[in-house]
């Protein structure tokens, strides 16, 4: 058998600009992956780059067009073929993390079962995912909580020179739990300082609230802070997880981190050997991408999947969301399909 790799670029619009503590923008783009066997069976992935980590649209064409020729003639050979690739090419993780599960699509879709079936995992035991509400003016971000109502707990981004009076905004538009996300913004000095205001606000979750590489720093505010504070920029892949114990609770994994489902699998398990919290995200991208994601979300604590949530148009229907629970597609492979 031997397999073929196309590539198509994906504009995704979300509904308002999304904005980070790093900036933001309302367009989006992806790269939409699809890995065809010699029958006419078809795994499809997806590329959310973001060039925080290197990435581009163009980048993953690129790194693809390597890729393409790196695939293995029989799909079921997935721990082969996403080492290969890797070699052939490493960094460039949203381009693999797209081959990966367009692999994993394929295989799935051969054997007639879902992909969490494939993993031996309860669709039932999905947490309840987070809808984000990005930096914005108190005008319209009151606006997006009212919005939200669907969505039974909220991500706030924070990291701004207003993070208080955003958390007084949010807080006195609803009374839902509340987790923050400070995108690497804070200095140690200032996220001390906003410890007591996250808890005064019911804040339950911190993530990320100090750069990639402050390790120590990280451990400062764990030690002193009362909800646990999960790392996302400071963990990338497996082996970013022991150098982190102690100094977190728990980790965030992306695939458009972690270059693969079956380094996304390594790492919970890392994660979990260590008695750390699991976490899962993702970057604006369709419901290709999340639904990779979704499928894996029963064997973790806390879920952030509102990528395709945040679409003015999502092109493709997977893994849903039902007043905040994931909802995971019952189809073989992702069980994706075009809307
Ligand atoms: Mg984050």
């Amino acid at each position: 058998m031997s397999l073929h790799l196309e590539a198509e670029i994906l504009e995704l619009t979300t509904r308002h600009p999304f904005l980070i503590a790093r900036g933001g923008q309302a367009l989006h783009h992806t790269v939409w992956v699809r890995v065809r066997d010699d029958d006419g069976c078809v795994g499809w992935g997806e590329a959310a780059p973001t060039t925080y980590y290197g990435e581009t649209p163009e980048t993953v064409l690129a790194a693809l067009n390597v890729y393409a020729a790196q695939l293995p003639h029989d799909p079921f050979e997935l721990e082969v073929a996403e080492r290969a690739l890797k070699n052939a090419l490493g960094e460039n993780p949203a381009a693999r993390a797209a081959v990966s599960t367009a692999l994993h699509d394929l295989v799935g879709k051969r054997l007639g079962v879902p992909l969490y079936r494939l993993w031996g995992l309860d669709p039932k035991a999905t947490p309840i995912s987070t809808f984000t509400i990005g930096l914005d003016t108190s005008d319209k971000m009151r606006a997006k909580v009212l919005e939200a109502e669907p969505y039974p707990v909220l991500k706030v981004k924070l990291g701004t020179n207003r993070d208080e009076e955003i958390l007084r905004t949010i807080r006195g538009a609803t009374d839902k739990e509340l987790r923050v996300d400070a995108n690497c913004s804070w200095t140690r000095k200032q996220a001390i300082r906003m410890l007591p205001v996250l808890e005064e606000f019911g804040v339950t979750v911190l993530e990320q609230p100090l750069p990639a590489h402050d390790r120590d720093g990280l451990a400062a505010v764990t030690r002193a802070a009362r909800m646990p504070v999960i790392a996302d920029e400071s963990c990338l892949v497996a082996s970013d997880i022991p150098p982190l114990v102690g100094a977190v609770d728990g980790i965030n994994i992306k695939l458009a981190k972690c270059g693969s489902l079956r380094e996304a699998l390594r790492m919970i398990a890392v994660a979990r050997a260590h008695g750390m919290m699991v976490m899962v995200g993702c970057m604006i991208e369709s419901s290709i991408g999340i639904t990779a994601a979704a499928h894996f979300t029963p064997l973790v604590d806390i879920v952030d999947l509102d990528g395709a949530a945040l679409l003015a148009a999502d092109p493709f229907v997977g893994a849903t969301i039902d007043r905040g629970r994931i909802v995971l597609p019952s189809g073989p492979g992702l069980g994706v399909r075009a809307r």
